[in-house]
């Protein structure tokens, strides 16, 4: 890998991006993929371009140490995923400054971001040793049932970009605690974390093999070969549903275990007997955490008649306030889009809204400069039937929708073939709660803009997703159950 050195020079520990592949412990450079930095349109970096040879080198290798790994004590495990965290949280602002650079996302929510990373380590140092297993008896009385579990096997982990370090650790966690070797592939639009993070773990004493990371500009047929290996048994990927459908095909071919977190288009309810300011309070994270680039971004607002317009007003002032920017300058609130790509879906999403009726109250169009900036926007009176009530947005963009009864709201919620996340605002605890369970979602959030918690099992509903990571349930995901029938 080769580096701009300027923009990454007042890095306080150079060792931390400074990477190539990383295979059983090695460091073996490579190029042919360009890191960009939205922010400004330039190249921060080169990474390696792995073929699936080199994909095939790393299933070797996580081989190689996966005995090793499931025979060392769980306290061991644990011990190591605890370092991990340290490291993790000692090296906090030179991860949130190259997730800033490589993202693009405003320091403040790379900095969150960071904290919410390392805490899956600490969380799967804390369940490594409260592995569940069985015991009951057999309804006929004469026999024993024993479950045991065991680690699942090679795991296969493939992130998104919109979180490089924590999606990455809220699969590394569990897998490393379950006692299983893993092969991560990043995005590559954002890979400089994971390997950064790759080398604090070896620091923090992960064995070689037992975590390797890989880049590669053709992720269909290196992830195809590796699941094509009958050593890898587990698939855990984030990413877009579209993505996820074809891999749950190909992985159909070995039958290999899926754990599936894919797209939102997540519903933010308001009542009229809610409080409008903790509303605003939590619109704004539950949209503008990430710039609207995450998957449980509030997706569509629907508002009650009585308190529709002082919402739309309010949002729109707190939107049009917001300070946009390079994700690395502290002054920023808002930083780019991933990609010209993405600013132009926005683009898209907005204009076919307004010529379908929508009122422009804020924001609306891209803004100019050589990074990849789209304002804060506000919609309102959008008409369901424009494609950005359906289509996931992952930008700036709130769109507001009026309706007048609790059974059309959660009409209005369900109608998407996604069922992520939802968020519900009432001072009534009771209709909260009947609204919430009326909603087909794997999350509701009551009277807050912010879900994502590792002690919490995340994860959609519907075409959102399979299995859930985090909480006490996470490490299952990567255990295969094993019935002993037992008579004594
Ligand atoms: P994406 O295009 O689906 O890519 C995700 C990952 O899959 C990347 O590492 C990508 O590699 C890889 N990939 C792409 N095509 C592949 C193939 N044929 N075989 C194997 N791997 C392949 O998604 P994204 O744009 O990075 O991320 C945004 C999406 O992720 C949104 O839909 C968002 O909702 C979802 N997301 C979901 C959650 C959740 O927890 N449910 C969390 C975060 C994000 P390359 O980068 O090399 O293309």
């Amino acid at each position: 890998m080769t580096l701009d050195a300027a923009p990454l020079a007042d890095f306080a520990d150079p060792a931390l991006h400074a990477a190539g592949l990383y295979i059983g412990g090695d460091w073996l450079p490579g190029s042919g993929i360009p890191v960009l930095n939205p922010s400004t349109g330039g190249v921060l970096a080169e990474v390696a371009d792995a073929s699936p040879t080199d994909a095939l080198r790393a299933v070797d290798a996580a081989h190689s140490a996966a005995a090793g790994w499931r025979a060392t004590p769980p306290r061991q495990r644990a011990e190591i995923l605890r370092r991990w965290f340290q490291m993790m949280t000692e090296h906090a602002e030179d991860l949130a400054r190259l997730i800033a650079m490589e993202n693009g996302k405003a320091l403040a929510d790379a900095r969150g971001e960071v904290a919410y990373a390392a805490e899956f380590f600490r969380w799967y140092a804390e369940e490594a040793v409260r592995i569940p297993g069985e015991f009951r008896h057999a309804p006929s009385g004469a026999n024993h049932i024993l479950v045991d579990h065991d680690p699942i096997g090679i795991a296969v982990l493939i992130t998104p970009w919109n979180f490089p370090a924590a999606m990455a650790t809220r699969k590394i966690g569990p897998a490393l605690a379950a006692g299983c070797t893993v092969i991560l592939k990043p995005a590559s639009e954002t890979p400089l974390t994971a390997y950064a993070m790759a080398r604090l773990g070896a620091q923090a004493g992960v064995p070689p093999g037992v975590v390797n990371v890989l880049t590669t500009a053709q992720p269909g047929p290196v992830t195809n070969a590796m699941l094509a290996d009958p050593r890898v048994r587990k698939l855990s990927f984030t990413g877009s549903t579209g993505v996820g459908r074809v891999l749950l095909a190909e992985a159909a071919k070995s039958v290999v275990s899926c754990s599936m977190e894919l797209g939102g288009n997540a519903p933010f309810l308001v009542f009229d007997d809610a409080d409008l300011d903790a509303a605003l309070d939590g619109a704004m994270i539950a949209k503008m955490r990430n710039a609207g680039e995450a998957c449980t971004a509030a997706n569509r607002f629907y508002v009650q008649s009585g308190i529709h317009d002082a919402f739309v007003a309010g949002l729109a002032a707190r939107m049009a306030a917001l300070k946009v920017g390079p994700g690395t300058d502290p002054a920023s609130q808002v930083g780019p889009m991933i990609t010209p790509r993405a600013v132009q879906k926005i683009d898209r999403l907005v204009t076919q809204a307004v010529n379908l009726g929508a009122r422009l109250v804020t924001g609306g169009t891209p803004l100019p400069g050589s990074g990849y900036y789209y304002p804060p926007t506000v919609l309102a009176d959008v008409s369901p039937q424009a494609e950005i009530a359906h289509e996931e947005i992952f930008g700036p963009v709130a769109p507001v929708y009026r309706f007048d009864t609790e059974d059309q709201a959660i009409a209005l919620a369900n109608e998407t073939e996604y069922g992520l996340a939802a968020y519900v605002y009432s001072r009534d605890l009771s209709r909260a709660l009947r609204v919430g369970k009326g909603i087909e979602t794997g999350m509701v959030a009551i009277n807050r803009g912010l879900m994502s918690d590792p002690a919490a099992p995340f994860g959609g509903a519907k075409q959102s997703g399979l299995g859930r990571e985090g909480g006490v349930t996470g490490i299952l995901e990567f255990m295969e159950p094993k019935y002993f029938a037992v008579n004594f």
